[in-house]
């Protein structure tokens, strides 16, 4: 009885505790990343619809429903692969802007993670750093554009200097959350330069960009799902 309480306060999430990432974890966060997307479906929608096209919530569900669908139909011997099958489905399934750019993150992070059965927080600010290269080679945006780069980029900074301090895994995720909500935030003022947002000009400012959003809820997902 006691424990559907505390399963209860907890939001339902899976909580691991995992000091690595494995690939029982990796399906978690994949979990976790779907149900945070779907939860603010309409949140990442509204925000599109401010200075795009608001299809980025419908896009984003798409993408991650079909990711975990395939994931969870697979066997992984190990994290590389996941991230690769997160990668095809969302290159598949989500259009737009951001389904080639997030399919781009997670497979140029594969690409690190191939051959490992599990990763530290230094593997995967390794990866993420390959994934952040991989968007703003395809996208080229730079800081300040009023993109998901300008959250991923605080972000992985946090996490890598989290890395190089000894942080564990989860600690470093928390700094990691915390600079990407940072930088959602400030995108706010800002005027977009890429994107279709880019086409309103000066009539782009103060809206937060709905990407630099849904990079920071994954990354909550990322948190959320190794404990907090
Ligand atoms: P679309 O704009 O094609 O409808 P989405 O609505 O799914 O695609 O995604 C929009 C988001 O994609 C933007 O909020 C922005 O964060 C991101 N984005 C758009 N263009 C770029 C780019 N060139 N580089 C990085 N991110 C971009
Ligand atoms: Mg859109």
């Amino acid at each position: 009885m006691l424990l559907f309480v505390l399963r209860d306060l907890d939001g339902g999430c899976n909580k691991l505790d995992n000091e690595k990432l494995d690939v029982n974890t990796t399906i978690a966060i994949l979990e976790r990343i779907k149900d945070i997307i779907e939860a603010n479906k309409d949140y990442l929608t509204e925000l599109d619809s401010a200075i795009g096209d608001a299809d980025h919530g419908i896009n984003m569900n798409r993408g991650f429903s079909k990711a975990l669908e395939k994931v969870l139909n697979n066997q992984y011997a190990d994290i590389g692969s996941v991230f690769k099958d997160v990668a095809m489905s969302l290159m598949s399934a989500v259009g737009g802007a951001a389904g080639p750019l997030y399919g781009t993150f997670f497979m140029r992070a594969s690409m690190k993670l191939a051959g490992h059965k599990e990763a530290d927080l230094e593997l995967l600010a390794q990866a993420f750093r390959e994934g952040l290269n991989g968007v703003i080679a395809l996208g080229k945006a730079q800081p300040g554009d009023k993109t998901m780069v300008d959250a991923l980029i605080p972000a992985i900074g946090a996490l890598e200097t989290a890395a190089k301090e000894g942080s564990s895994l989860k600690d470093g995720l928390a700094k990691a959350l915390a600079m990407a909500e940072k930088g959602m935030k400030d995108t706010i003022p800002l005027v977009a330069k890429k994107g279709r947002a880019s086409y309103l000009g000066e009539r782009s400012a103060g809206h937060q960009d709905p990407g630099a959003t849904s990079s920071c809820l994954i990354l909550k997902a990322f948190y959320e799902a190794l404990g907090n």
